[in-house]
């Protein structure tokens, strides 16, 4: 999400006649576009911001400014902390960043942190930095107003708003005119995406009518939202990736109701049935959180479990990190030591990556169409690219060329990567 809006910053910075520098050394300012999501995100924030110091004692001029979530959070207290930042920027504001530059330029420091309860950067295109010319993000929402418990999302990015289709769907054809074939539809919350009657599943069918050659994907569903007409939609839609990333937080009932998630493992595990009745081929991911307030060990082990019986095909797993201002900041103890939490996030690792090497072993003997991204990154001979379900193959590179599609047959396997040969 970070990523999509660091290419309309550029695409706002780049209307206003600014360039993009070859590298640090050369800027007049650094933007740092900040995630505020868990402790340790914004402790590399700000050993990045004073790391830039002794730049800037070689470089007269030099500014740094920090964007996003972190600026948001802490205002002009981040400028008191870190004294070489001049600026700060929230994640609604960025179409005032040229004044705020120029404000900076006459060596006054500056902070806009207003929150919209409208704005979209709809009419921007984006600069796309990705770079790979293939694959790229379009963000569909803004903000979230679910107010998980340990979540300071709503806090940093406000009310929850979709964007206009139409401009969607343009920025689409857009992308594929100019060679994309892959695109990948944001939100916090996908599935609440509403413009008046077009909900989140005729928006996904409107962006991949435009061109079977054109693969789409989504980020994030929120279970409690998932509807099987989203489903019935993505299975009529060979070229809508067989893939859901469905973060489940907790196997624990007593842990979902605490984190105010609004379903139960029950209706999640309803939810993953009925993913795999519409799409028997779909690989499905989650978020998972160890730790969290008043988490016992059986509320783990209950993690564990749905680990088990869902049998994900890849997971992001963190350690809870208590956040300022949230529900559980007010109300709940953050009392599950943090060694303890290391342990049980060291137990879920440990068990997903069984799964997952379990997972892709009976992957070995099948074909996939793969579309070709680049090179891989342990040999020039190779090439990697993606299969529908999301998954990473490796194959020696033959004829293949970059942003086609090719059939790969799968040969073996790690747990993160299907290794492979073209099929001619
Ligand atoms: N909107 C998405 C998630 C966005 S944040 C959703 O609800 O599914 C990405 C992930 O970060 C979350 O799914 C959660 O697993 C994790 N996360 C959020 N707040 C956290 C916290 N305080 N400590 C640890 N992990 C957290
Ligand atoms: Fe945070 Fe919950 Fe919103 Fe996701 S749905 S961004 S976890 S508040």
């Amino acid at each position: 999400m970070n990523f999509a809006d660091s290419e309309v910053i550029a695409a706002i910075l780049g209307k206003a006649g600014y360039g993009m520098a070859e590298e640090a050394g050369e800027a007049d300012f650094i933007l740092i576009n900040t995630c505020a999501i868990r402790d340790n995100a914004e402790q590399r924030v700000r050993h990045r911001v004073r790391e830039l110091r002794a730049l800037q004692s070689r470089r007269q001029g030099l500014r740094v400014g920090v964007l996003g979530c972190m600026a948001e959070r802490l205002q002009s207290r981040l400028m008191a902390e870190e004294d070489n930042v001049s600026f700060v920027c929230g994640p609604d504001a960025y179409r005032r960043l040229p004044e705020m530059l120029a404000q900076v330029r006459r060596g006054q420091k500056a902070a806009e942190v207003e929150l919209s309860t409208t704005e979209t950067y709809a009419d921007i295109e984006p600069v796309r930095l990705a770079g790979n010319g293939i694959s790229a993000y379009i963000s569909i929402m803004r903000g979230c107003q679910n107010y998980c418990a340990y979540c300071v999302v709503p806090y940093t990015r406000g009310r929850e708003r979709s964007r206009d289709p139409e401009t969607i769907v343009r920025e689409t054809r857009t992308l594929f005119g100019q060679g994309y074939r892959e695109v990948t539809l944001l939100g916090q919350n996908v599935n609440s995406y509403r413009w008046e009657e077009v909900g989140f599943p005729e928006l996904m069918d409107r962006v991949a009518s435009i061109d079977p050659l054109l693969r789409v994907r989504f980020a994030t569903s929120h279970p409690k939202d998932l509807s099987d007409r989203l489903l019935e939609v993505m299975a009529s839609h060979p070229n809508i990736c067989r893939c859901i990333h469905l973060p489940v937080q907790s196997g624990s009932n007593r842990m979902l109701k605490l984190m105010n998630r609004r379903y139960t493992v029950e209706w999640y595990l309803d939810r993953v049935a009925a993913i795999r009745r519409y799409m028997p081929d779909c690989s499905i991911t989650t978020d998972v959180i160890a730790g969290f307030s008043t988490e016992t060990l059986e509320d783990h082990e209950a993690t564990l479990e749905l680990f088990r019986k869902v049998r994900y095909d890849y997971a992001f797993m963190f350690k809870y990190s208590l956040r300022e201002g949230t529900y559980a900041w007010k109300h709940l103890a953050d009392d599950i030591p943090e060694e303890e939490k290391t342990r049980r996030l060291n137990e879920i690792i440990a068990l997903q990556g069984e799964i997952a090497l379990e997972n892709n072993r009976k992957e070995v003997g099948r074909e996939y169409e793969v579309l070709v991204e680049g090179e891989s990154h342990r040999s020039k001979e190779q090439l990697f690219g993606r299969n529908s379900q999301n998954k990473v193959l490796v194959f020696d590179r033959g004829d293949a060329q970059t942003g086609t599609y090719r059939r790969v047959k799968v040969e073996s396997c790690t747990a993160a990567t299907l290794i492979g040969s073209l099929v001619q």
